[in-house]
């Protein structure tokens, strides 16, 4: 960028807003991943889809990469800004627009946060259910079509956006979707922006289907023996048309780690953390008793249902901060995080899989996950400084992903392709990989808007 590139910029939208200062340009660096650094030439902050619009045209005539920034907590690299430029961080258009109790429905503007929306919905006994952990943004949850622990039950993000106000790469501002609950009018173009990722077009209004607060829960811990145990109970549990709310998968580093977050005593075993969730208190313990006896018929060890709420509110925390508590037990490392996903059936295998992969490359790492969708993840820890050891890592890594497409599954579950996931699209994807390209080049034919991602 040149200084009259950022002179008009800052004439557009007042010098506040535009910003150069070296805390501002670090703080857009980098995200949660493992992924270095790039920063930006320039961070704005824009109120409005006008705004936004104005800025966009510009950069579209300038050639200037535009990457979009919602909380930063991507897991790769997604709102990192690799070719410099502009970064549009939206954490200032954080207004709920509108909620329609009646209708069950939000409308919000790309930099509320999913807590602060349900912060808000609660006195409604409405919920967005989507739950990253993570402190994100809607906006930025949309990109990455993000899921979370209540995923199983619930869905991920893409099951519950109604409609989008997008600004594309020439600053046209596009509505698409309506507030109906379904439809079957033309080309699903909401799903095409929903894990977008930023690369087709800025959200600046998000219209959400919400869900209602169950009135009662009912959650245990089941500690095994073997990880493998563990997650053939999984893969019953889900055969058996149970409905759980959470099906997690922790193996014993994360055991560890979660006790030594929150002082807590539990075992340090492979252990299921299950919730059911529903309107009647019979029904919810009804299930967790017939999930405790399939956990029984597979050797479970341990199954305590008798939690209070404070230590149920104590793991789910400890579950939420997981990835910081792993990263506190290997200081000064750094970690690849797998996101595979695979059918069901192949949840097993695909978990011995990578349990040999990790040992066979002398690594360690916590393996853990959305076990009831077949979505896991390994914390895969380096030493940046060692180039050895980095290079088995990707190795251990590259192994997992490509065996999970084998399978029948997927590179990311939830985390999206940001950097780290663009060398599996082409085995992952064929054909149709070039077709995600045209449609990039028609909506964004300068390639401006974040480059270096989805695509090399
Ligand atoms: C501890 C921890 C746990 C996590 N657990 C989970 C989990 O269980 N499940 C899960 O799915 N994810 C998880 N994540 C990942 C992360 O929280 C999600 O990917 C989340 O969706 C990122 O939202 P964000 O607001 O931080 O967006 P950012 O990271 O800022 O951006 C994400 C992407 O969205 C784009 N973007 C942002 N705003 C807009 C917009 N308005 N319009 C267009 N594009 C936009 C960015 O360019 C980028 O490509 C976790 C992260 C952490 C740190």
């Amino acid at each position: 960028m040149q200084n009259t590139d950022l002179q008009h910029l800052q004439a557009l939208l007042g010098p506040e807003r535009v910003l150069t200062g070296e805390s501002e340009l670090l703080i857009h660096a980098r995200d949660e991943s493992h992924h270095p650094e790039h920063k930006p030439d320039v961070v704005i902050y824009p109120q409005s889809a006008e705004e936004l619009s104005q800025i966009l045209r510009f950069a579209n005539e300038r050639k200037i990469p535009v990457t979009a920034w919602g909380a930063g907590t991507s897991m790769e690299a997604n709102p990192v800004p690799v070719y410099g430029g502009i970064v549009l961080d939206l954490s200032k258009m954080n207004q709920i627009l509108a909620i329609y109790p009646e209708d069950l429905q939000a409308v919000v503007q790309p930099g509320v946060t999913h807590v602060d929306l349900n912060h808000k919905l609660s006195k409604y006994g409405l919920f967005f259910p989507p739950d990253p952990g993570a402190p994100a943004t809607i906006g930025g949850m949309v990109a990455n079509n993000a899921a979370g622990i209540q995923a199983i039950k619930y869905g991920a993000t893409k099951d519950y956006v109604l409609a989008l106000e997008v600004v594309l790469a020439n600053g046209e501002i596009l509505r698409v979707g309506n507030r109906a609950m379904r439809t079957s009018s033309g080309y699903n173009l909401v799903g095409l922006f929903v894990g977008s990722e930023g690369t087709l077009g800025i959200f600046t209004e998000i219209t959400l289907r919400l869900a209602g607060i169950p009135k009662e829960v009912s959650a245990a811990t089941a500690a095994f023996p073997t990880l493998e145990q563990a997650a053939q109970a999984v893969v019953q549990i889900v055969q058996s048309g149970l409905d759980p709310a959470a099906l997690e998968l922790l193996d014993p580093d994360c055991m560890r780690a979660i006790n030594y977050l929150k002082n807590l005593n539990l075992a340090e075993q492979p252990t299921l953390f299950l919730e059911f969730r529903g309107h009647a208190l019979e029904v919810v313990r009804d299930d967790l008793r017939f999930a405790q006896e399939i956990c029984e018929q597979n050797g479970c060890e341990s199954f305590s249902s008798a939690l209070g709420q404070e230590e149920r509110n104590k793991l789910w925390e400890a579950r939420h901060h997981l990835a910081y508590a792993a990263a506190a037990l290997n200081p000064g490392k750094r970690a690849i995080v797998v996101d595979v996903a695979v059918p069901i059936s192949k949840f097993p295998v695909m978990i011995e899989f990578a349990r040999k992969k990790l040992t066979e490359h002398a690594l360690n790492g916590p393996v853990f996950g959305h076990a009831g969708d077949g979505n896991f993840h390994v914390g895969i820890f380096y030493n940046p400084d060692d180039p050895d050891e980095k290079s088995r890592a990707h190795a251990a890594n590259d192994a997992i992903v490509f065996r999970a497409i084998e399978l029948g599954g997927t590179a990311t579950g939830e985390h999206g392709v940001g950097l780290g996931k663009i060398k599996f699209m082409r085995a992952e994807h064929g054909a149709s990989y070039e077709l995600m390209r045209q449609v990039k080049k028609l909506l964004d034919p300068n390639g401006i808007l974040n480059p270096g991602k989805i695509f090399a």
